[in-house]
C-alpha cells in the first residue's frame, strides 16, 4: 500500500467536506452519542464518510476504529486497522476557532505501538504531517525534528486541563505550571502533539486519564518518528489498545532532558 498517497488523499477530502460544512447550520446537528462518548455531530460523520470513501476507492480492506462509529469492518477480509478521529477540535470549528485536525493511523494489530503509517492534517491551514514506521516524520514533505529546549524556564508546554476533576489535576501539576515559561492548550490534542514533533512547542502533557487512544494514535507515530519522547506518566512506552473507549495519559517532550525534568516534577507532586 502507498499509505502516504492514500492518507494524503483522505486528508484532503476530509478538509474539503469540513470547509463546505463549517459555515452551515447543519454542521452542528447531533445524532446521538458517538463510540468515544461525545455527541456525534453531522460534520464529524461527514468527515468519517470522506475517509471511508477514500479507503474504499483504493480497495483497502480494513477495520475502522473511529471516535464516531466505533469498530466497523469494510471489505471481505480486513488486512489492517484504520484508527481515526475524523475531526479533532470539533468545538473549535463550530466556534470559528481556527485550530482543528483530522487524525488517521494504520496498524496491523489493535495496539498503539503497532502503528505503521499515520497522518494528521490541519483542517484550517495547508499543513500535513505524515509518518511511516522507521522512515521518519514529515511536515509538507520536509523532515521534522523536535525541540532541543531542556529548561522549563524557556519552554512552551501544552497541558490539557480540560476536566471537571481539575482540583486533583492542579495538585499534581502545580509545580510544573509555576516553573514553565509558557503554558498552552489549543483544543485539538493530535495537532498539538505534532507541534511537539516539529519543535513548535517543547512538550505536551495530558495526565487526565481522559484522552482516547483514537485521538493520539496517529500523532504518537509522528512524534516517535520525529525523535520526540512519549511515555506514560510512569515512564513506560504507550501500549494501549486502539479503541474509542480506551483512555491514555502521557508525557510527550521534544527531548530526553526535558522529558526527565517533567517526569520528576510530576512524581514529586
Ligand atoms: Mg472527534
Amino acid at each position: 500500500m502507498k499509505w502516504d498517497t492514500i492518507l494524503t488523499e483522505a486528508a484532503e477530502r476530509i478538509k474539503t467536506v469540513v470547509k463546505q460544512l463549517m459555515a452551515t447550520s447543519n454542521a452542528e446537528k447531533t445524532y446521538g452519542i458517538g463510540a468515544g462518548g461525545d455527541p456525534k455531530k453531522h460534520i464529524d460523520l461527514e468527515a468519517e464518510k470522506a475517509l471511508v470513501e477514500t479507503l474504499n476507492e483504493h480497495s483497502v480492506n480494513f477495520t475502522l476504529i473511529s471516535e464516531e462509529s466505533g469498530v466497523q469492518h469494510y471489505g471481505s477480509k480486513p488486512t489492517c486497522y484504520v484508527t481515526a478521529d475524523p475531526i479533532d477540535g470539533t468545538t473549535n470549528i463550530l466556534r470559528g476557532l481556527p485550530f482543528a485536525c483530522t487524525s488517521i493511523a494504520i496498524s496491523r494489530t489493535r495496539r498503539l505501538d503497532s502503528i505503521q503509517a499515520a497522518a494528521v492534517a490541519d483542517l484550517f491551514h495547508d499543513t500535513l504531517y505524515l509518518a511511516e514506521k522507521e522512515r521518519g516524520a514529515f511536515r509538507n514533505d520536509q523532515k521534522i525534528n523536535p525541540s532541543k529546549t531542556s529548561k522549563l524556564s524557556e519552554a512552551v508546554i501544552g497541558v490539557d486541563l480540560n476536566t471537571y476533576k481539575i482540583a486533583n489535576l492542579t495538585v499534581k501539576l502545580n509545580q510544573l505550571l509555576a516553573k514553565t515559561k509558557h503554558i498552552r492548550h489549543l483544543g485539538a490534542n493530535a495537532l498539538e502533539l505534532c507541534y511537539v514533533a516539529d519543535g513548535t512547542t517543547d512538550a505536551f502533557i495530558d495526565i487526565r486519564g481522559k484522552l482516547r487512544t483514537t485521538d493520539i494514535a496517529a500523532a504518537t507515530l509522528i512524534m516517535l518518528e520525529a525523535g520526540a519522547i512519549v511515555t506514560t506518566p510512569d515512564n513506560n512506552n504507550l501500549r494501549n489498545t486502539l479503541s474509542p473507549r480506551e483512555k491514555a495519559s502521557f508525557i510527550a517532550a521534544g527531548n530526553k532532558e526535558l522529558h526527565k525534568i517533567i517526569l520528576e516534577d510530576l512524581q514529586q507532586a
